[in-house]
């Protein structure tokens, strides 16, 4: 699994002190050396304004490349000027991913700033441009399958394709955080109707929770679905490190679900899927998380600091159990 990343990525910087800084992938690469795991880095390309607009508005783009030096939102995203560039770039590497995923490479793309929580017409978050979604729409491939491991549920990409059967939209998110969205029931609408899959734990769930989420939910839609690609939206602010949500994942958690989201690719794509970084802000743990993953890949045991499981009984069966609820009009769950 090779690594994608623009050195530029390092250049985009919040205002003051703030969980989103360039040292989430410093830590990620120093941790990868220490495992001699960093492999051939594709280096992507930008993309032009046309790539932008299959997903972006023309007034939201436009307030983009010119309005800088201000916040997008009420104060966690700020736009300065060398962002829209960089963002550009972010959105290049999540195209790089797609077309290597394809043709059957499996990379992990280590892209900032992340896109999860944009919309068409806004930015929020952290997020500018919608990575993810920019990459589905652009790839010339019939359904496509994001799973968005993220802790914090994936507004924009939900909104981007609420009423979009080409694209399956599956997340599992700490719900009642922000940006507050993610219910059970939105379900989807018009041909997007079943389509649009929320898991919103409580907090707390952890590990057995996720898995329950996995056999019961994830698991069955996809394969029904059939997609021809699957993107995995990779956030690990759901590690019980991570002070930015109450979910408590331990980091062979994550390993197990990447391993699981590539072997579930190779039995029903072509092994087509792509990685890209959405959250994740306790260094040391996401950075064994990703190295962890590579390192399956290659079948190196990588050595985890933080394997803590508090959540081993299923605590949140109920809100499985809403999902399947609330999906089991569109799919056969069991
Ligand atoms: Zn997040």
């Amino acid at each position: 699994m090779n690594v994608i990343f623009h050195p530029k990525y390092l250049e985009h910087k919040q205002l003051g002190t703030h969980p989103e800084s360039p040292d989430r992938v410093v830590s990620v690469f120093s941790r990868l050396e220490d495992e001699e795991l960093v492999g051939d880095i594709i280096v992507p390309e930008t993309v032009k304004r046309e790539v932008l607009e299959t997903t972006h508005g023309d007034g939201y783009l436009s307030v983009l490349e010119k309005n800088f030096g201000q916040y997008i939102d009420g104060g966690d995203t700020y736009l300065d000027e060398g962002t829209y560039e960089i963002a550009k770039l972010a959105v290049g590497g999540a195209l790089e991913g797609v077309r290597r995923a394809v043709k059957g490479e499996r990379t992990m793309a280590l892209l900032r700033p992340p896109g999860h929580h944009a919309g068409k017409d806004y930015g929020g978050g952290f997020c500018y441009l919608n990575n993810a979604a920019i990459a589905s729409n652009v790839i010339d491939v019939n359904r496509v399958a994001i799973i968005d491991l993220d802790a914090h549920h994936g507004n924009g990409t939900s909104d981007i394709f609420y009423s979009d059967p080409n694209v399956l939209y599956v997340s599992a998110h700490h719900h009642g955080i922000y940006p507050g969205t993610g219910e059970a029931l939105a379900v989807g609408e018009g041909p997007g109707e079943g389509y649009n899959v929320n898991i919103p734990f409580r907090t707390g769930r952890g590990d057995s929770s996720l898995e329950l989420a996995w056999h019961e939910v994830i698991e069955p839609i996809l394969l029904q679905y059939d997609p021809k690609l699957i993107i995995v939206s990779f956030g690990t602010d759901g590690h019980y490190t991570d002070m930015m949500t109450g979910l408590t994942y331990s980091s062979q958690c994550y390993i197990r679900m990447a391993e699981r989201i590539i072997r579930i690719a190779e039995d029903i794509c072509d092994g087509a899927v792509s990685f890209m970084l959405e959250g994740g802000y306790h260094l040391r743990s996401i950075s064994e998380i990703v190295a962890g993953m590579i390192g399956s890949e290659y079948e190196k045991e990588i050595s985890l600091e933080y394997t803590k499981v508090s959540d081993k009984k299923q605590n949140g069966k109920e809100e499985v159990f809403e999902t399947k609820q609330a999906m089991e009009k569109y799919w056969e769950l069991s």
